[in-house]
């Protein structure tokens, strides 16, 4: 039976892994899905999943395995927008950017490595617990939402990862996700200013391709990254957003706070901790909450 966990390159599934070490857990694979070619994400973000690696494997534990779409080519997400002259599909409402470049390329390469059932674990944490909607995620794969049964919310995973003295990775997701308010593409539109022009270009494209449409007024779905151009430009009040807090499966969460400092966190992957005696994972199907008197519910949907 084999356990993999996916790793989103943030706050929580670092905690997770983390929390694996520690109580000595046991991991076949951790697989990580770039939508791009080392491109999609932030810089430091790649930088961090690198270091972050190494750490594990100095713990006897697998590396971080970077995994990416093979369809169309090995088209990028970035790619397939300007093609198609649309934002990613999260702008619309739907979760098909998530699916196919982050799930199916995980499932592809577990498919590919012949494990054909086991333990998937994913790092939702206990402040979004309703998020883990479904039981198993695939026939003989049992769904684990471990952050969830060890009650780790966002907070508690920051105090995971600062507590064994390594830096904060802050928030993981494509630059140009929909989902990000405008204070974020504001501080992209500062820190990383060639990033921000491929968010425009994008939004750009697809609004010359008839891309925005209804409700969506651009790149930042309620908003145009073009907006927040302008409101930086003339040092003016960025646009209003209703702003959208849980984006998508392949959102990994940070506190707010770590998403503009991550950068600039101190810390050092040249610590080493104890690993733990071992275990068992907790199963999703296994965790029921008690609804009332006598009554018993899985939080998880039907096993
Ligand atoms: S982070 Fe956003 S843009 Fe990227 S795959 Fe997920 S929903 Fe789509």
């Amino acid at each position: 039976m084999a356990v993999v966990l996916a790793y989103g390159g943030g706050t929580n599934s670092t905690a997770l892994c983390i929390e694996a070490v520690k109580r000595g857990l046991p991991i076949d694979l951790i697989v990580f899905a770039d939508t791009g070619r080392r491109d999609a994400e932030m810089p430091e973000t790649y930088r961090y999943i690198d270091q972050f690696s190494d750490w594990l494997v100095r713990h006897g534990y697998p590396p971080i395995t970077v995994v990416r779409s093979a369809t169309m080519g090995g088209e990028t997400l970035e790619e397939n927008c300007l093609r198609m002259g649309r934002l990613p599909s999260k702008a619309y409402g739907f979760k098909s950017c998530s699916d196919r470049w982050k799930v199916r390329p995980c499932w592809a390469e577990i498919k590919r490595l012949g494990m054909d059932g086991g333990i998937y674990i994913r790092g939702i944490d206990a402040d979004e617990s309703h998020r883990c909607r479904r039981a198993d995620p695939k026939p003989g794969w049992s769904a684990c939402f471990a952050l969830v049964d060890w009650m780790l919310g966002r907070q508690e995973c920051a105090d995971v990862i600062v507590g064994v003295g390594l830096p904060l990775p802050g928030k993981s997701a494509c630059f140009y996700c929909p989902a990000g308010g405008p204070s974020e593409v504001a501080d992209l539109w500062e820190t990383h200013p060639p990033m921000f022009e491929r968010g425009l270009m994008i939004e750009a494209v697809a609004k010359a391709n008839g891309g925005l449409r209804g409700r969506v007024r651009g790149l930042g779905l309620d908003f145009g990254w073009g907006e927040v151009d302008r409101s930086m430009r003339r040092q003016e009040a960025l646009p209003w957003s209703r702003g959208s807090e849980d984006s998508c499966g392949c959102y990994d969460g940070a506190r707010r706070a770590d998403i503009a400092l991550a950068p600039d966190y101190c810390g050092t992957f040249d610590v080493q901790i104890e690993v733990g005696p071992g275990g068992e994972w907790p199963l999703a199907r296994d965790w029921r909450r008690s609804t009332g008197p006598g009554r018993q519910q899985s939080l998880f949907g039907t096993d």
